[in-house]
């Protein structure tokens, strides 16, 4: 163990950035044993013990070498909101400029989902989300990840839920797989028997459809996956969500073929908002059902969530029934997701932090411009 060297705080490592391959690679290059990583993560992610000095199974040695050189540093509460269905939101400060993150814990009887935001914002800009309107500011790190499960799992905990987190969504704000290795990074985290122990299938990673991402995504992960499909055709989809133009619905279903080739028990979830008359006829329930009928899939219709100067409305009842009966009369198994939270914006596309958007697309919304931009879409 070299001699502990302080450093400054902003200086010092933070570990939660480290999954568990991250930490056995740091403890041994500081002469230490692997199975030290095993252990910091038991203190850190299944105690909530942040404190190196409580760490009582390792050396007052290596404790003291912890406490200068490395940190748990997690983003600050800024807010607790609970909605009148015990949906409860969190507003993360993740930086000293002001800026936030939201995320949003589920109830249901017998979950508890988190929804987690992978990025500051978003680059893609589908037309019927609030978070696109907000325009962009940078990747969140793993630790900005991750620490959003450690908030929500020991909340609940400390208020008697046992389970803690149960399931966790990456739907929140962001394109999980425009920031791939610190979502990565998280995901190993979540599913680690030494952490969170969630099994792969109670993890789903949500895209609006980057094809090489995905491909890549099965090279290294088999976490569930959905994918932001919301319209049948090209042309639709285009408008809707313009990643569209580069990885069209065709190559968007070849990597959905080919995430679940080879898995029996494997199936893509497929989200489709529901937006008045404009995806929600019984052509556009034809054509879906035509396109994704033979991709072992599960259907979730998602009822528009409305926000300050949304162009869309949400689809009746009644049309969303009768899309569904289509659909699932061609059976595709089709569940219609209830919003929940809306009360306090905490509903799908609802999330938008508090951040500088260095994209300037939020500008352009303030002045009622129409974003004709290419994609400005970062790999
Ligand atoms: N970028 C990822 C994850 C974030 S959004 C993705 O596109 O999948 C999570 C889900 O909420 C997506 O299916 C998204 O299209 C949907 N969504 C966004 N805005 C919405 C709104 N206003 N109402 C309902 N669903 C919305």
């Amino acid at each position: 163990m070299p001699e502990p060297n302080p450093m400054s705080e902003t200086a010092k490592i933070n570990l939660l950035d480290f999954n568990r391959g991250a930490l056995e690679a740091f403890f041994v290059a500081n002469g230490e044993k692997p199975f030290r990583a095993r252990q910091l993560m038991q203190w850190v992610h299944q105690r909530g013990v942040t404190d190196f000095a409580l760490m009582t199974d390792m050396s007052k040695a290596l404790r003291e070498f912890l406490r200068a050189n490395c940190c748990i540093e997690r983003p600050r509460i800024l807010t607790r909101q609970l909605a009148a269905d015990g949906t409860r939101k969190w507003l993360l400060g993740v930086d000293d400029n002001d800026n936030a993150i939201e995320c949003v814990l589920i109830p249901e009887k017998t979950r508890m989902t988190l929804c987690v935001s992978s990025q500051l914002g978003c680059t893609l800009n589908c037309s019927f989300c609030s978070t696109a309107k907000q325009g962009f500011n940078r990747n969140l790190t793993t630790a900005e990840i991750i620490a959003q499960l450690h908030f929500a799992h020991h909340s609940l905990l400390a208020e008697g839920h046992p389970q803690g987190v149960t399931n966790v969504v990456f739907m929140g704000m962001g394109e999980p797989l425009l920031n791939f290795d610190a979502v990565i990074a998280a995901v190993d985290m979540m599913c680690d028997d030494f952490a969170y122990a969630l099994s792969k299938r109670r993890v789903t990673i949500s895209t609006a459809g980057v094809a090489p991402a995905m491909h890549n995504l099965e090279q290294v992960t088999d976490v569930a996956l959905a994918v932001s499909l919301h319209a049948p055709n090209d042309e639709l989809r285009d408008q809707l969500v313009p990643l569209n133009r580069k990885y069209p619905i065709g190559e968007l279903l070849q990597a959905c073929r080919s995430y679940i080739d080879g898995y029996r028990s494997r199936k893509i979830t497929f989200e489709y908002v529901m937006l008045e008359g404009v995806n929600d006829g019984l052509e556009h329930a034809r054509q879906l059902a035509a396109l994704i009928g033979d991709i072992p899939c599960k259907l979730n219709l998602i009822p528009f969530n409305p926000y300050a100067h949304a162009i869309y409305e949400c689809s009746s009842q009644q049309t969303i029934d009768r899309f569904r009966d289509y659909t699932a009369g061609k059976g595709i198994v089709t569940v219609t997701r209830r919003a929940r939270g809306d009360d306090i914006d905490a509903a799908c596309g609802q999330l938008v932090g508090a951040f500088h958007d260095r994209s300037r697309r939020s500008q352009k919304y303030q002045l009622g411009l129409k974003d004709i931009g290419g994609l400005s879409v970062a790999h």
